[in-house]
């Protein structure tokens, strides 16, 4: 087959990480005989050298006519870069959120799993990590707390602020059907989070999901109270495969799980909108601090790259062969500098690609 892929290789480490994720979808290309026609865009401080704005109309077409976009990190050292002397709207984030926008990504995805070779960096206790787990958080990205009405108002001498969570059926069942497609393809369950023993929207929001869920008989659903999640995130975090949450639970729960697993450089993610198409990057940051140095650890965005085959070009087996690859080398014992520890065999960035693409 034959797929049009949007590359943002960013600032920062970016461009080595992304790199890294080129190296392993050509190998995929090669051995699966597939074609990836790749067209670079600029965004974020790269694209304030280049353009003079962190985002620009031609990058937005470019990401739109492609299958899907694989991004490495945006921004830059907020107390040394210049990007930062800029306005807010400016600067480099600014840029992101602009994209996300215009390709109306409103559904996010962040995996949490703890590999068995790094369970040393999980902060549970062992009877608590049991035989790992594997998770993955669907968030509304688009509406909730953080897209409704705000306001600081003064009455009467006292200043009140006020914000609206808003969320409307049509809103609801989109992100619904993604977790359930999204179940389909794992083990079969979705945790639907919610706080509906207080707010409307919630009372709401698990109405629409019990709709929705009709459609899939062969999924289980489980509702359970944001409050209850957060514990059994580090009481039991095996029992979960898909959570699926509004957007303020969602920004939450998804830093607590990803914290779980104790390594930011293995962590990817996705943000898809109502088709097939998904912008792809890593959880992390530009890391400027290691920018340059060789030493970024290139999986996170590697297994960006696997849910992209996976979600956007539906390429399952090889997401499933990237994937298995990734897992191979740590089993073989290389490790970047981030997750190293005694007795593994310490590698670069552009190593630990070279291992993985060569277990594809
Ligand atoms: P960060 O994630 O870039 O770095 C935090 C720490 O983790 C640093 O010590 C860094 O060296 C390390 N680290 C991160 N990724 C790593 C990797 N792949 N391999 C090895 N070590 C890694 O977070 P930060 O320092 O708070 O932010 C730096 C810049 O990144 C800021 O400009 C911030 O706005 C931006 N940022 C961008 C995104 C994005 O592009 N989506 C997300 C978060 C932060």
């Amino acid at each position: 087959m034959e797929y049009k892929i949007s590359l943002i290789p960013g600032d920062g480490i970016g461009p080595e990480i992304v790199g890294e994720a080129k190296k392993i979808l050509d190998k995929v290309c090669e051995k699966y005989g597939h074609k990836f026609n790749y067209e670079e865009v600029l965004l974020g401080g790269a694209s304030i050298d280049a353009c003079g704005v962190p985002l620009t109309q031609e990058a937005i077409d470019t990401a739109k006519s492609s299958d899907a976009v694989l991004m490495g990190s945006i921004g830059g050292d907020a107390k040394t870069s210049p990007w930062y002397q800029l306005e807010p709207s400016k600067r480099p984030e600014a840029g992101l959120l602009a994209i996300r926008k215009a390709l109306n990504l409103f559904a996010n995805l962040r995996p949490a799993y703890l590999y068995n070779e790094l369970k040393g960096a999980c902060p549970l206790k062992e009877e608590v990590i049991g035989d790992g787990f594997d998770m993955i958080i669907v968030r509304e990205l688009t509406g909730g707390l953080y897209f409704g009405e705000r306001k600081t108002v003064e009455e009467n001498g006292v200043r009140k602020a006020i914000d609206t969570l808003t969320y409307d059926e049509n809103e609801i069942r989109r992100i619904a059907v993604k977790a359930f497609e999204i179940a389909g393809k794992r083990k079969k369950k979705v945790t639907s989070v919610d706080k509906a023993n207080v707010l409307d929207s919630s009372r709401l929001w698990r109405k629409v999901v019990e709709d929705v869920a009709a459609d899939y008989p062969d999924i289980t659903l489980e509702h359970m109270l944001v409050d209850n999640c957060a514990m059994q995130l580090v009481h039991n975090p095996g029992q979960f495969d898909v959570i699926l949450t509004e957007n303020m639970f969602g920004d939450i729960l998804s830093d607590e799980a990803s914290m779980v697993t104790g390594s930011i450089g293995m962590l990817s993610s996705a943000s898809l909108n109502e088709t097939k198409f998904g912008l792809y990057e890593p959880s992390h940051g530009s890391a400027p601090d290691i920018a340059g140095k060789g030493i970024a650890n290139p999986i996170a965005t590697i297994l960006s790259a696997a849910m992209m085959l996976r979600f956007s070009l539906d390429l399952d087996k090889e997401a499933d062969a990237v994937e298995a690859a990734v897992q191979q080398v740590l089993k073989e014992g290389y490790r970047t500098v981030d997750i190293m520890s005694e007795g593994m065999k310490q590698v670069g960035t552009k190593e630990m690609g070279d291992l993985i693409a060569e277990r594809i």
